[in-house]
């Protein structure tokens, strides 16, 4: 079948056989057609977004071998422990493996066996591996990570520039781009550097709906970080911090409190690295107190939230750090907790840089900077900032939709209190100074400088110092202020001027510690997820799902992620045909793993005395509903050795299933099908063929079979004038071969 529109049905039946998922997201049926009709294209879709299955899913249904580029051994090695898992054959050939090893890869491309191969550019495009790939059947290729080729990304690695040469050396082959990277520009630097042809343009929502964020000044921040962590416990999470400093202090204060934290950045040794970063990886540790060096060769799904200690430079930075937040779908928290000399510290930094660069840099700034003391939807605030429409009025999925800040009152006033303030000290200090004075200070500077004497001293004595602070970023983000000079004195500008006037509005808002904690769950997303969970269950099912990882030496979230735990724990299935039905489990799990989770979950159920098999609707809402009775297993000693597809061919056959059904439900063809109901036929010894072939057809199969034998099905199909189906004359002869054999 190689037919594009035959193969592009074909894929749903792929999705649900290896990955276990019932429905594409968004573009991802649009991204396979592409290579399907072997179409360039690139592909943009937000971190989580399901870039991969776009083209894992073509590779398995094409013939031939599809090559993935791809930046680190550690994506390369996840992403082909997952597949393997599924049951794709996949391998990768990186620095780090013997010549034998490499060698055994080459005999599974040469035996046409392997259907997906990832390697790093450098190693892609030197002579020998593309002499070998061209005497290899390449199907395409998919370029992963794309926005490293752009010098404009944000991270460029030259290395990709050789893959140039694809397109010369293989110019009837598709290549395929697949990157998060929001920026048009980038976009447009990908096609140019591969030499895209007229690629399709396949651009998603930058929105991660299932992400809750959240922006708060910081204060105490390990007590900030604490009240996160505390409403996840046993969840993963990571901490982000501008310094290697604040890392190391941080991690350390956390492991004081009693925490599991481990440290990451460029300053540990390679060694520690990698322990911390597969500790996380293996949930030894949940936490991880990182740089920004670390994330980019994370593909752990289950990251349940992340916590930036200070500001990043930019929301393409901010965006793409919380992307590593909820992979997997399921909620996910994001805490910005900043402070202004966040911003004063990156300005410095970036002084140093080329004019153009410098200001860009700055403009960057300025946009993190709106987004922290900003007052609409973080949602909306983050998907306007890449130019795309965001239309909910509200998301339920952030601290200003959830309510969660108090705009003041009447902030013309106080707004007004501020700026005359900044006058009043003539327009020559800071913002922590100015909001000392209207507090009414007695700090020893303001006294000398005879500041308690002014008309503003004291406007404001019934706020925090913090509060003051807080709503001078906000006026200064809101272009009402203006630092300046060395010592970032403020200034009021042309448009706080027209504000002190009353001919402009601004809005302030004031934080409400109190209002919703970090552990309230009340965002939509929450809610739907955990329903009908049974949380018991489910953390039996991580333990047992930790337990299977570390046999088979690979991360946790490679053998099931937790939407899958999730949906176990709610549906709470005890057999094989109800197990392949959850979210995520497709044939070959259900063969390695069904025997075990099922049986945990029958002796949890048993023991709490909970409904098991809540298969239908039942199961959204966690109804304790009595299980209904399923069907037997058959023969169960043949049982075992039945691949998962085929045993649950075999149930819904005992329940007098047609093969259409049992094709739909197995994504099977319905001649694969029909192959599995001779041998069911077989094993039950039955003769009778109903309900799938009627009697007088099967009479007329017999007769025919008398005259022109049972060897071969085609001259019975042409002595009935091709009036019955092979599929027919298939269930009849088994059915015919058990009949007794005539005296
Ligand atoms: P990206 O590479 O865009 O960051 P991934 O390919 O890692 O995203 O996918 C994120 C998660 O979503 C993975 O766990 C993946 O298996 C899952 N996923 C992808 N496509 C689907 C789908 N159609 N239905 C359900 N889950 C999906």
């Amino acid at each position: 079948m190689t037919n594009p529109a035959d193969l592009m049905s074909s894929l749903t039946g792929v999705l649900r056989q290896y990955w276990g998922y019932d429905s594409f997201r968004p573009l991802q049926a649009e991204a396979m057609r592409a290579i399907l009709e072997n179409r360039d294209s690139v592909v943009v879709l937000p971190t989580g977004g399901g870039k991969s299955i776009c083209f894992q899913a073509p590779a398995v249904a094409l013939p031939g071998l599809a090559v993935v580029v791809s930046p680190l051994i550690s994506l390369m090695k996840d992403q082909v422990d997952a597949l393997t898992e599924c049951g794709i054959p996949a391998a990768c050939v990186n620095s780090s493996m013997s010549n034998s090893e490499r060698l055994q890869v080459a005999n599974r491309i040469r035996s046409g066996e392997l259907k997906l191969l990832y390697v790093a550019p450098e190693r892609l495009c030197t002579d020998k591996m593309l002499d070998f790939l061209e005497t290899s059947q390449v199907s395409f290729f998919a370029i992963d990570e794309a926005h490293c080729i752009s010098a404009w990304g944000h991270d460029f690695r030259p290395e990709y520039r050789m893959l140039q040469q694809l397109r010369s050396r293989f110019p009837g082959i598709g290549v395929h781009a697949y990157t998060a990277t929001a920026t048009e520009h980038v976009r447009h630097d990908i096609s140019e550097q591969l030499g895209l042809r007229e690629p399709e343009w396949l651009i998603g929502s930058f929105d991660r709906p299932n992400l809750v964020y959240r922006v708060q000044r910081k204060s105490d921040v390990v007590k900030q970080i604490r009240s996160v962590i505390d409403a996840h416990p046993n969840e993963s999470g990571i901490v982000y911090c501008i310094s290697r400093r604040e890392v190391d202090e941080t991690a350390e204060l956390l492991s004081r409190a009693g925490y599991k934290a481990r440290p990451y950045h460029a300053g540990l040794s390679d060694a520690d690295r990698i322990r911390h970063q597969d500790a996380f990886l293996n949930e030894d540790t949940h936490i991880i107190v990182a740089t920004v060096a670390f994330g980019m060769g994370i593909d752990k799904s289950n990251v349940r939230y992340v916590i930036h200690t200070g500001a990043p430079k930019s929301l393409e930075h901010y965006q793409q750090e919380t992307g590593r937040a909820g992979r997997d779908g399921l909620e996910a928290e994001c805490w910005l907790l900043w402070t202004s000399a966040n911003f004063i510290t990156w300005r410095r930094m970036q002084e140093d840089l080329p004019d153009d660069a410098r200001a860009q840099a700055y403009e960057s700034l300025k946009g993190i900077e709106r987004f922290c003391t900003g007052v609409v939807c973080r949602h909306k605030a983050l998907v306007e900032h890449f130019n795309q429409l965001y239309e909910a009025s509200n998301c339920k999925a952030c601290d200003v939709c959830l309510d969660q800040l108090d705009l003041v009152a009447d902030p013309l006033i106080v707004s007004q209190k501020i700026l005359s303030c900044v006058v009043r000290v003539k327009e020559s200090f800071g913002a922590d100074y100015v909001a000392q004075v209207l507090v009414g200070s007695k700090d020893a500077r303001i006294l000398g400088n005879g500041h308690d004497q002014l008309s503003t001293y004291g406007l404001l004595k019934q706020e925090k110092k913090e509060t003051v602070r807080d709503w001078i970023e906000q006026l200064s983000s809101q272009g009402f202020l203006v630092r300046v000079g060395e010592y970032n004195t403020l200034k009021v500008t042309d448009e706080g001027w027209k504000l002190l006037k009353g001919q402009a509005s601004a809005r302030l808002l004031k934080p409400s510690a109190n209002k919703k904690s970090a552990a309230d769950k009340s965002s939509k997303v929450d809610a739907a997820s955990w329903e009908g969970v049974d949380q018991q269950l489910f953390e039996v099912l991580r333990g047992l799902r930790r337990q299977v990882a570390e046999g088979h030496g690979v991360p946790p979230f490679v053998i099931f992620a937790d939407t899958t735990l999730r949906d176990l724990a709610r549906r709470r299935p005890t057999t094989m045909t109800n197990f392949r039905q959850i979210h995520g489990v497709g044939d070959k799990k259900t063969a390695d793993f069904g025997t075990l989770f099922t049986d945990a979950i029958r002796e949890h159920c048993q023991q709490q005395k909970l409904s098991v098999d809540v298969m239908g609707s039942d199961a959204a809402t966690g109804s304790s509903a009595p299980a209904k009775p399923q069907p037997p297993v058959v023969n169960s000693d043949v049982a075992v050795s039945l691949s998962a597809a085929k045993q649950l061919a075999f149930d819904l056959f005992r329940e007098g299933k047609s093969i259409d059904h049992v094709a739909t439900v197995t994504a099977r063809s319905p001649s694969t099908i029909s192959d599995y109901l001779s041998e069911f036929i077989a094993i039950t010894q039955q003769c009778d063929p109903a309900p799938w072939v009627n009697e007088s057809v099967f009479q007329r199969i017999r007769e025919a079979a008398r005259t022109v034998g049972i060897e071969r099905m085609k001259p019975i199909f042409e002595a009935l004038g091709e009036t019955v189906t092979y599929d027919q004359i298939r269930v009849a002869l088994a059915c015919m071969r058990n009949l007794p054999p005539v005296g």
